[in-house]
C-alpha cells in the first residue's frame, strides 16, 4: 500500500465509513480489506470468464511512417514501418514491406510510437478498475509493490492471462505481502512481520505466491534484512523497498537493494545518507520507530520525524562528499531509484501555493475519481501531512526537504544511477493527489524537473524500468518484443506533457479499447458509494 501505509484522506474518509474507530489508522486499514476483497471479487470475475476487456482475435497490424521513440532514450527514428504480428513487434523497417490485403494498416504520419510505460510502484490490489485506468492512459505494465495473499493469488492469475496473450491485461509484476520487523503497522494487511523465527514460513508463503520480487520496508533489524538478503539471492528474487532505518542507505544498496523508493526510505533516508551526522539522526530516528513499535502511536513518530528541528538538522547537516559517496554506493551496485515524487510533493510541499496538487482537481486525469475522494484531498490541502495539522515552520522545513531530495536525484541521473517512474498510487482509497494512470504522466513531468530530458523520462518508465525488473521483452520497441505500444498524437521530445496525448494503446499487439474502458469506469466512479463495494 502507499508510503506511510495510510494518508490524510484516508483517515478523514475512513472516520465516515469504518464501523472501527478505536483510532482512524486503524479504521483505515478495515478499509483497505474492504476494498481488497472486492478486488479479490472483480478479479476473479475477470479471469473465469472471458477477458472482460476487448477479446478481439491477435492482429496484424502495420503502424506506417510512424516516428518511434524507442524506449532507450536515443534520438527519436524518423520514418518507420512497424508490424505487429502474434502480440509482438515483428519487424521495424525504414520501407514500408509488403503486406497482404488481410493487414490493418494504420497511418503513422505525425504521430509517435512509444512503448507502453510501466508505473514502477503500484497498489492496484488487483482491481480491475485501477488496471482499467492504467491502461486507458498507456501505462501498460505495473510493478505492484505490496497487496496482501488473497490479492496476490489474483495478480497471479493476470499476469497469466497476460503472459498468454488470451485478453487484454496489463502486464504485472509483484511483490505480494511487503516484508518489515516489528513496526506500529501491526494490523497492516499488505504486511507481513518477520523476525528471524518467522522468516522461514513467510519466505514459504512468498514462493507459493510465485512473486517477482521481494518488498522491504523501514522496521526490518540489520540481521532480519541481511537474511532476506541471503534468501533473496538463494530464491533468485531482487529485493526492491524502503531502506531498514537499521542500515545505511549505502550498506543496503552494496548489500542487493535493487530498488530504493520514495526518498529512500519513510523519513529521507537518503538526506540522511548525506549527512555529516548520519548516524547520530539515525539513532534518533531509530529510536522514535522503536517508541512508536511498542505505543502503537504512529502520529507521534510522523510529528517527530517531520518535525521543523529535526528535518532542518538533516538538511543543514547535507555533506557534499557523503552525497557523493551516496551515488558511488548506487553506481557500483547497478542499484536504481524510484523516487515517486507525484506522491512525496503534495505531501511535502502542503505549505506551497504553488503546489500542483491543487489545481490537478480541475484536471482530467481526476474525472473518474469519485468525488468523495476529490473533496477530502481538497480538504485536508494546505491543513494535514498525514492526517496531522503541522506548524507553518514544520510545513516549510518540509517543503525545503522536498527540494533537496529534488536536487539529489538531479546529481543521482547525472552520475548515472536510474531514475524510475513510479506513482505509488493506491487503488481504491487512493494516496491523496495520485490516480492510477495519469499520475504516472505527472510523475514523468516531475522528472523532467529534476533534470531529466523528456527523451530519459521516457526511458525511466519503459527501456530503463524493464533493464531493472531484468525482463527483455518489455519497455523497448525492438524486433521480437511484446507489442504493448502508445501511439501518440504530439511529441513528447519537445514537451513531456504531451506523453497525455494518447492515440491509441496496444497490449500484447491488441487495441485497448480506451473509451469503452473509461466508460466503465466513470460509470462506476458516479455510483460513489458503492464505488468500494
Ligand atoms: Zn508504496
Amino acid at each position: 500500500m502507499i508510503f506511510f501505509a495510510t494518508v490524510a484522506l484516508v483517515f478523514r474518509r475512513v472516520c465516515t465509513l469504518a464501523k472501527r474507530t478505536s483510532s482512524s489508522f486503524l479504521s483505515a486499514l478495515s478499509l483497505i480489506w474492504r476494498g481488497t476483497k472486492a478486488a479479490a471479487l472483480w478479479v476473479m470475475l475477470l479471469v473465469s470468464a472471458a477477458p472482460l476487456w476487448a477479446d478481439p482475435p491477435p492482429i496484424t497490424a502495420l503502424i506506417s511512417d510512424v516516428t518511434v521513440i524507442d524506449g532507450l532514450g536515443e534520438a527519436p527514428l524518423l520514418h518507420r514501418y512497424v508490424l505487429l504480428q502474434e502480440g509482438r513487434i515483428a519487424s521495424i523497417d525504414t520501407k514500408q514491406p509488403v503486406v497482404g490485403a488481410d493487414v490493418v494498416v494504420i497511418d503513422g504520419r505525425g504521430f509517435y510510437l512509444l512503448p507502453g510505460f510501466w508505473d514502477m510502484h503500484a497498489h492496484t490490489f488487483a482491481d480491475t478498475t485501477a488496471m482499467e485506468l492504467y491502461l486507458a492512459a498507456g501505462v501498460t505494465g505495473l510493478r505492484d509493490m505490496g497487496c496482501p495473499e488473497n490479492c496476490t493469488t489474483k495478480l497471479g492469475e493476470v499476469r497469466q492471462a497476460y503472459l498468454s496473450g488470451s485478453g487484454v491485461y496489463p502486464r504485472l509484476v509483484f511483490s505480494g505481502p511487503m516484508i518489515d520487523g516489528d513496526s506500529p503497522y501491526d494490523d497492516y494487511a499488505s504486511h507481513r512481520q518477520i523476525n528471524l523465527q518467522t522468516l522461514p514460513d513467510a519466505l514459504a508463503v512468498l514462493q507459493k505466491l510465485q512473486v517477482d520480487f521481494i518488498k522491504v520496508r523501514d522496521f526490518l533489524s540489520r540481521d532480519e534484512y541481511m537474511a532476506l538478503v541471503g534468501a533473496g539471492a538463494a530464491m533468485q528474487l531482487q529485493l526492491a523497498g524502503h531502506v531498514p532505518i537499521s542500515l545505511s542507505v549505502n550498506e543496503a544498496v552494496r548489500s542487493g537493494l535493487s530498488t530504493v523508493e520514495h526518498e529512500g526510505s519513510l523519513f529521507g533516508g537518503l538526506l540522511l545518507a548525506c549527512s555529516s551526522d548520519e548516524s547520530k539522526l539515525r539513532d534518533e530516528l531509530r529510536d522514535m520507530m522503536r517508541k512508536a513499535t511498542a505505543s502503537g502511536d504512529v502520529k507521534t513518530l510522523y510529528a517527530e520525524a517531520l518535525n521543523a528541528g529535526f528535518v532542518d538538522r538533516l538538511l543543514n547537516s547535507y555533506d557534499p562528499n557523503k552525497a557523493d559517496a551516496l551515488v558511488q554506493a548506487f553506481v557500483d551496485s547497478d542499484a536504481a531509484l524510484v523516487p515517486t515524487l507525484v506522491m512525496l510533493e503534495p505531501m511535502l510541499r502542503s505549505a506551497d501555493p504553488e503546489f500542483n496538487g491543487r489545481r490537478k482537481v480541475e484536471d482530467e486525469e481526476f474525472i473518474d475519481a469519485p468525488d468523495t475522494l476529490i473533496s477530502g484531498w481538497r480538504e485536508t490541502a494546505g491543513k494535514e501531512v498525514l492526517g496531522q495539522p503541522f506548524s507553518d515552520l514544520d510545513r516549510a522545513a518540509m517543503a525545503r526537504q522536498y527540494n533537496q531530495v529534488v536536487k539529489l536525484i538531479g546529481k543521482m541521473h547525472r552520475a548515472g544511477v536510474p531514475i524510475l517512474a513510479g506513482t505509488d498510487a493506491s487503488f481504491p482509497d487512493g494516496t491523496p493527489w495520485v490516480w492510477p494512470g495519469y499520475s504516472l504522466h505527472d510523475e514523468l513531468e516531475l522528472l523532467v524537473s529534476a533534470g531529466l530530458a523528456p527523451s530519459e523520462a521516457i526511458a525511466s518508465a519503459t527501456g530503463a524500468a524493464a533493464a531493472q525488473m531484468g525482463l527483455s521483452d518489455t519497455g523497448v520497441i525492438a524486433a521480437g518484443n511484446r507489442a504493448d505500444l502508445i501511439l501518440l498524437g504530439r511529441n513528447p521530445l519537445e514537451d513531456i506533457r504531451n506523453t497525455r496525448a494518447i492515440k491509441r494503446v496496444w497490449v500484447n499487439g491488441q487495441p485497448v479499447d480506451r473509451d469503452a474502458l473509461l466508460d466503465r469506469v466513470k460509470r462506476r466512479a458516479e455510483d460513489h458509494e458503492n464505488y468500494w463495494e
